[in-house]
């Protein structure tokens, strides 16, 4: 198994990107604590993970509140002894979020205080928990939207998650040498229930896949094997890296027809 003896902590662990990450890394041997601030949906995980026989635990943490992050790393250190690979993946992209005229100061405000500042405090109290353990990897999701401009403004989302990569870059220097290694997954889009409600018609969804070589949406399921390399000591060399797994949208100037 490719994460034995390893203990995971999963931010947004009730869907999408974390929900998946969480059922594989429990298959894979790790022991997983699901943090969310849905607690039906991350307690469902958790059910889900010990109908298949792994391990796991919710704790229900908000990651825009220094409390709340810091009693998640209890915790997990608390249930399963340790904490090795950090997994900051909670996010939100606010229906309301648009240009620099038309996004509001309090959409502005909540978007990055979870998805940048709860990157920020999932790396406070997570990292000093990593380094007890005697090292590990912090995966911290962004987006290939942090990669490349888009026409369809979302510009707090934007400027929160090229606030992730370039945090993760500075991370990844600081601890290299503490056996911490830290990575940023930049996702395409994906049919998650985060971009269908605001791809909420089949126009803005056929707007968005011209843009995909591939010509579909990612899945979850996608992302959690790319997160499941990131925390696998097989990506052992890998760190401060922008992981990019996004269909090559990223790499293409023309799609095909
Ligand atoms: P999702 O909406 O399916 O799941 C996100 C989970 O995070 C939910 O369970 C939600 O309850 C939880 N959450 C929201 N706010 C939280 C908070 N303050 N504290 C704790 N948990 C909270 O979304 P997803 O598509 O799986 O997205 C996961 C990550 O991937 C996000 O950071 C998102 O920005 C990023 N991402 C998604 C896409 C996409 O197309 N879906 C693309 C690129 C990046």
């Amino acid at each position: 198994m490719r994460l034995e003896n390893q203990v995971a902590l999963i931010t947004g662990g009730g869907n999408g990107i974390g929900r998946e990450s969480a059922l594989l890394f429990a298959a894979e041997g790790a022991a997983v604590l699901v943090v969310d601030v849905v607690d039906g949906a991350g307690q469902d995980t958790v059910a889900a993970i010990e109908e298949a026989g792994g391990q796991a635990r919710f704790v229900h943490a908000d990651v825009s509140k220094d409390e709340d992050c810091a009693g998640m790393v209890e915790a997990c250190e608390s249930a399963f002894g340790k904490l090795t690979v950090l997994f900051n993946n909670a996010g939100i992209m606010d229906g309301n979020d648009g240009d620099s005229q038309a996004t509001s100061d309090e959409v502005w405000q909540r978007t990055i205080d979870i998805n940048l500042k709860g990157v920020f405090l999932g790396c406070r109290h997570g990292i000093p928990a990593l380094r007890r353990a005697g090292g590990g990897s912090v995966i911290n999701t962004a987006s290939f939207v942090a990669l490349m401009g888009a026409a369809t403004a979302q510009i707090a989302y934007t400027a929160s998650k090229g606030g992730v990569l370039a945090m993760t870059r500075e991370l990844a220097t600081i601890h290299a040498r503490e056996n911490i290694r830290v990575n940023a997954l930049c996702p395409g889009p994906l049919r998650t229930k985060l971009l269908m409600d605001y791809l909420d018609t089949e126009e803005k969804r056929q707007r968005r896949l011209v843009h995909i070589p591939m010509g579909r949406f990612g899945e979850a399921s996608e992302m959690a094997q790319a997160a499941l390399f990131l925390a696998s000591s097989e990506s052992s060399y890998v760190n401060g890296a922008d992981f990019v797994v996004d269909g090559g949208i990223t790499g293409a100037y023309v799609t095909p027809e």
